[in-house]
C-alpha cells in the first residue's frame, strides 16, 4: 500500500478537523463529517489526476506541437480537403 505524502497530509488535516469539531458536535458526527471530507478530497484528487492525465496523456504533435486529442493533431490530422473540385 503506497501512501503518498499528500495522502498523509490529507489524513492529518482530516484528523485535526475531526478533533476541532468534537467540542461542538457529537464525536460520531465529527467522525462522519471527517470521513465525508476525506472521501470527497480523495475523489477530487482522483478526478483531478484523471483530468490532468487526459490533458497531457496523449502528448503533443511531433510536427507542430499541438496537443493531441483523440489520437489526432487538431492541425495536422485534419481531413484532407477534397482535391480537384
Ligand atoms: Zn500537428
Amino acid at each position: 500500500m503506497g501512501f503518498e505524502k499528500r495522502e498523509v497530509l490529507l489524513i492529518v488535516g482530516v484528523i485535526f478537523l475531526m478533533v476541532g469539531m468534537i467540542p461542538f458536535v457529537a464525536p460520531v458526527y465529527a467522525m462522519l463529517v471527517a470521513a465525508a471530507v476525506y472521501l470527497g478530497m480523495r475523489l477530487f484528487v482522483k478526478k483531478r489526476k484523471q483530468q490532468i492525465q487526459k490533458d497531457i496523456g496523449e502528448g503533443v504533435c511531433a510536427v507542430c506541437g499541438s496537443k493531441i486529442s483523440q489520437k489526432q493533431c487538431p492541425l495536422c490530422d485534419k481531413p484532407e480537403p477534397e482535391k480537384g473540385a
